[in-house]
């Protein structure tokens, strides 16, 4: 059972993890909670965008879209390996996925392959969107995949999480391909390294 971080410790313990940030308009009051509930948080969901240009990415992921509305990510990691913050509190990026994909977060046990769509990760997790086509051609850059494993990690380190609170989005519901273009594994790795 953890608490949601605060704004002011997510940008101390993203700083403290050698993370660069840019913090985006009123990133701090930017959520959906009077949509739904935010927390207990239980882990981490990393995505790709499908886009292509920062500076709309970021604004995309602010503001959504007319069919879903924003934040849709707490963070965005662009190519140059800058975390954009987007959002503070429930933020429409997990959807819903599995809960036995959810149990075995929050054991910290590799997860199964999920197969139902009937529990609501946007109240249990954190999301970073991470700008790339999501095409498997599209290249990610290391400074990215750097930036992805140190946000991620500053998060564990915060609620005392293993790299397995980290998931991909693909792992939470049968229905999504993200990211697409590394492993999900291979990033753990690196996170694990990190909070050795
Ligand atoms: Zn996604």
């Amino acid at each position: 059972m953890a608490t949601p971080i605060t704004a002011t410790a997510f940008v101390q313990a993203l700083k403290k993890e050698g993370v660069r940030i840019e913090e985006v308009r009123d990133w701090r009051n930017h959520n959906r909670n009077k949509q739904g509930p935010w927390g207990p948080v239980h882990g981490i969901v990393i995505h790709h965008t499908a886009t292509e240009g920062s500076a709309q990415t970021v604004d995309l992921i602010y503001d959504g879209r007319s069919d879903l509305p924003g934040p849709l990510a707490h963070g965005c990691v662009t190519k140059d390996g800058t975390v954009h913050l987007t959002g503070h509190g429930r933020a429409n990026h997990a959807g819903l996925g599995d809960d036995d994909v959810l149990r075995a977060v929050i054991a910290e046990r590799n997860t199964p392959s999920p197969n139902e769509q009937n529990s609501d990760g946007n109240r249990y997790f954190y999301g970073f969107e991470c700008e790339n086509l999501g095409d498997g051609k599209d290249s990610w850059p290391e400074e990215q995949l750097d930036a992805i494993a140190r946000a991620a990690a500053a998060l564990c380190r915060h609620h005392g999480w293993h790299a397995r609170s980290v998931i991909g989005h693909l792992e939470w519901t049968d229905q999504k391909v993200d990211p697409r273009g590394f492993s999900m594994d291979d990033l753990r790795d690196k996170i694990a390294e990190r909070l050795k």
